[in-house]
């Protein structure tokens, strides 16, 4: 009777949807529009952190003579990131006067705050690069006792599954591409689906799937109030977008 008991919770686990919550706010690259701020700056971060926001995103990619540097695209005003100094990529200035940040002056100013992060390893041209980017990466953030603050993304399959090898067990590592169902991702031992809204618009019934899987689900990048609410309706965990302040006070209404 015991086991016939435990065989019928485990059934329902699996098939009833997950309890909503108030999803986390992640302000995409930092929050950049903030007065004194730019994207991926040290100024953005410590902004997200002061309006509430609960993560803050960047982006991280390793220069040609190995230093971890945090940027968005793979040139800044034509200095590529991958096949580059870093004292030449550092010396770049972003739009707030800032120079182009390397991954430790990132995490030393995370560490006086209390926002999470959310880490994106870049895809870089070569995979030996890319795989050396993410171990030191990894190694970084546990230096900096950051590792329970800290989560991952990457749209490289190959920076997926190396990031489930090198991360302490239970990690959030979640793929945004938007090419696999969430079973495929759940067998990939990862946490999250984090796609598009324009992908979840069109297969809805993948956020129920992801959800009864265990799987966090997140969407990028929203950028009007009628898609922030789209996903609170929708029971979306997280909302990566570039106005965070607007998603925080449609959550507190
Ligand atoms: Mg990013």
């Amino acid at each position: 009777m015991k086991k016939i008991i435990l065989v019928i919770a485990i059934i329902l686990t699996a098939v009833l949807p997950s309890e909503a919550s108030t999803p986390k706010v992640i302000a995409h690259r930092g929050h950049f529009n903030a007065e004194g701020a730019a994207q991926n700056s040290i100024r953005a971060l410590i902004k997200a952190d002061s309006i509430g926001a609960d993560y803050s995103e960047f982006d991280v990619w390793m220069t040609a003579d190995s230093t971890l540097v945090v940027n968005h695209d793979v040139t800044f005003k034509g200095v590529d990131m991958e096949h580059s100094p870093a004292s030449l990529v550092t010396a770049q200035k972003l739009d707030n006067g800032e120079n182009l940040p390397t991954l430790e002056e990132y995490l030393s100013a995370a560490k006086s705050l209390s926002i999470k992060l959310i880490c994106e390893i870049k895809v870089h041209d070569s995979l030996k690069h890319e795989q050396e980017c993410i171990r030191r990466t990894v190694d970084m953030i546990k230096q900096f006792g950051l590792e329970d603050r800290t989560e991952y993304v990457t749209f490289s399959k190959n920076g997926i599954l190396t990031l489930v090898k090198l991360c302490p067990k239970g990690t959030s590592i979640q793929y945004p591409k938007g090419d696999y169902l969430p079973e495929q991702l759940h067998h990939m031992g990862i946490t999250g689906m984090d796609y598009k809204i324009t992908v979840l618009k069109k297969h809805p019934e993948w956020i129920k799937r992801a959800h009864n899987l265990g799987l966090a689900v997140g969407i990028w990048t929203i950028n009007t109030p009628e898609e922030m609410q789209w996903c609170i309706d929708n029971n979306i965990d997280y909302i990566t977008c570039n106005d965070p302040e607007t998603l925080i006070k449609l959550l507190q209404k």
